[in-house]
Order: structure tokens, then sequence, then C-alpha cells
């Protein structure tokens, strides 16, 4: 099969697998035990948080291991937030659900939030977040780049307004890690949220980064584990397999990312030279180098993957009804795109295990299928 749809999840790389094996078998001990048994589970645990901190720029103690990418968020928001129970915070319209949606459970207990949009390239400009801080402002959430279209944010400009206002700066950073370089000193971000799966890692496991001097509430508790930031005994295995997989992506040199951005470059210039009406959707330089996201005129996104699916191709859409409702993508609205244009979305999403071949089979049968549901549509003017 072709899988290209990375930013949705990866496949575990089999280096991943077999230093977490270990992990999964004989070395059971818990982290916080005090026998050999446990030593050496406490001890590849803090060997995956050094290996995350230096890929990040970060302290091994600045590291705080959760359970994904959506916890690592809830952690960062709701953390900060409910040390100023009057507090106010600043988000974006393009977020991923999980800053999206836990600002907004947030507001319906009280907390003031400020929602800034985007322009038709998904950038959000810093001024507007400027504009949007009041005496209140405890927290600035805007994610380092998004998953629908890949736009990457001007982070490092809207972390000088947030230290000039001393207002912390969360970002989402879960599609950029690996993809493009991520120092949290050069970002001056205050927090920062991984997953593992994304990056070739395991599932249901991810990190925090929470620079030095600052410490949100924690979301659960119980014992004392990770800075007692977040109890419950650790994920041994995910945990090994996280850093094993950030450790993959130091060792990965400079001609994998080129790879991966020139094949991207190909799917690009490929589609939108042998088919009609489309729009690459998201910033045209500022993008990850992984994504490639399009909107296609009269056709919808869900006839267009199970086209793909009949040929074995995995890809995604924004109008995905992913919460069992036809509503098209939060981002490509916010975007500016009408409802209809927004149906017509396809996203196609790289990994450094993505082939030439995959992307000949690709620019070869999406053709025909457009076409081909162009052909059935009662819009298509043909
Ligand atoms: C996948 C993703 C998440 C959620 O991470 P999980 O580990 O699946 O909880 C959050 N933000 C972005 C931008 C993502 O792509």
């Amino acid at each position: 099969m072709i899988y290209l749809d990375n930013a949705a999840t990866t496949r575990v790389a089999p280096e991943v697998f077999e230093a977490m094996a270990p992990f999964l078998q004989d070395e059971y001990g818990n982290p916080s035990s005090i026998y050999a048994l446990a030593g050496r589970s406490a001890a590849a645990m803090e060997t995956a948080r050094r290996a995350l901190a230096d890929f990040i720029g970060a302290e091994p103690d600045e590291i705080i291991f959760t359970g994904g990418g959506s916890e690592a968020d809830n952690l960062a928001i709701k953390g900060t937030m409910r040390k100023w129970p009057d507090g106010h915070m600043i988000t974006s319209a393009i977020e991923h659900h999980a800053v999206l949606h836990t600002c907004k459970a947030l507001r319906d207990e009280g907390y003031e939030l400020t929602i800034v949009g985007v322009d038709q390239s998904g950038l959000v400009d810093p001024d507007e977040v400027r504009e949007a801080i009041q005496p209140e402002t405890r927290l600035i959430s805007i994610m380092h780049s998004n998953n629908e279209v890949g736009t990457i944010q001007s982070i490092e400009e809207i972390a000088q307004i947030a230290r000039e206002a001393e207002v912390r700066l969360h970002t989402d950073a879960v599609q950029s890690l690996g993809k493009v370089p991520l120092d949290v000193d050069e970002l001056g971000v205050d927090m920062m949220a991984l997953s593992a799966h994304k990056v070739h890692g395991p599932k249901g496991v991810g990190a925090l980064y929470i620079r030095k001097g600052f410490r949100p509430e924690s979301l659960i508790h119980g014992g004392g584990q990770e800075r007692r930031l977040r109890a419950g005994t650790e994920n041994v295995p995910g945990i090994v397999g996280f850093g094993r997989a950030v450790e993959l992506l130091a060792q990965q040199g400079e001609e994998t990312a080129e790879r991966v951005r020139s094949l991207r470059d190909r799917l690009i210039q490929g589609i939108t030279g042998a088919i009609d009406e489309v729009a690459l959707s998201g910033h045209p330089t500022r993008r990850l180098p992984n994504i490639a996201s399009f909107l296609f005129r009269y056709v919808e996104g869900e006839g267009i993957l199970l086209s793909l699916d009949m040929h074995d191709i995995a890809a995604s859409s924004g109008s995905a009804c992913t919460s069992g409702s036809l509503d098209p993508s939060h981002v490509l609205l916010a975007m500016g795109y009408s409802h209809e244009a927004a149906h017509g979305s396809l996203r196609l999403s790289l990994s450094r295990y993505t082939t030439d071949e995959e992307i000949d089979t690709v620019l070869e049968v999406l053709p025909p299928i457009i076409q081909r549901l162009r052909d059935m549509s009662p819009l298509y003017p043909g």
C-alpha cells in the first residue's frame, strides 16, 4: 500500500520497535522502585529524556512525558490557566482541536478567550496577537505548524511580543518535530507540545517542554512522577520508543529532508500541472516539507479518498467526517474558503519512507480519479 497520511500517524520505525521490545518483556521494572531491574527502566527513561531535550535545545528536567500530544497541550493550557482563575488567553482559529477545544472548554468554565484569525495562507498576524493582549492575559497558545495545510507560523515574532508583555507562550509543535529545526531558545517559547507517533514512535506518548522557572498546575494527581506534574507509573516502553525515534531524527541527514521536500514538490507540480481548477492550500513557502494539501473544485474530498483507497493509497481530507458530522475543516474555513471549496480538500503527507515510485503512482492515478468524480458532479461545467 501507499501510505500518504503521515500527518495523521506514522509507522513505527523498526529501530524503535527493537528498542521498545525489552521493556515490554524482561525489563518490566517500575522506575520508582529501588532494585536493579527498576533502575534499568529509570535509566532508559532518562536516556530518552536527554535525547529529546538535546534535540530541541532544552535541559532534561524541562521535559515532562505525557500520554500524547493532546495531553501535553491540555497540561500546558489548563495547567497554566488554572493558576489564574480570572485569566485571559489567546489562541488561533486554526489550532488542532487538542488546543482549540481545550481553550473553549476553559471559556465555558469562565476564563476569557480571544481567538485570532488567519489570512488565506493560514498565517497568524503577530500584530493581531499583540493587539489581543490584555492586562489579565496569562497565556498565548499558537501552533508551530498546521497539521492540515502545513503552514508554519512566525513563532519567534510572537514570542518576542509575548516576552515584552510578560505573557507565557505555548506552541503545539507536534507536526514540526523532525521536519524543521525546533530550538526552544531560538523560538523563545515557554512551553512546547510534542508527540511520538507523528515521528515513527509509538502512539500514546508525548512530551511537554516547560521552560525552567515556570510550573503549571498538574492535571493528574497521584504519585510524584514527572516532577509531580504527571502522576502515574510511566509508560516506559513508550518513552523509550519516543527517545529512539528522536535519536533517529537527530541522525537523519539533510539529504533525507531534501529528498522528502523534493518528492512533495514533485507531487505539487505534478498535480497542479495535470489537473485544472486545483489550488494548493496553505502558505506557498512557509510550509512543512512533508505536507501537500489541495482544494479541488467540483469534487468531494470523501470521494477522492474512497477512490484512492481502491488503489490502496491512504490519504486524508479536511472534510473527513471525524466526529460523525459533515462539517468541513475549521482550518480551511478560518482561511476564508467557502464550505463548498473546503469540501474538495485532499491532504497528502509524506515520510522518510515515501518512495519515488509511490509518487509516480499517485500522479498516474489521481488525475483520472478527479476527472471521473467531476464527470459525475452536477456542478461541473465540463
Ligand atoms: C496529532 C496532533 C496532536 C495530537 O497528538 P496525539 O499524540 O495524537 O494526542 C496535536 N496537535 C497536532 C498539531 C497534531 O498534529
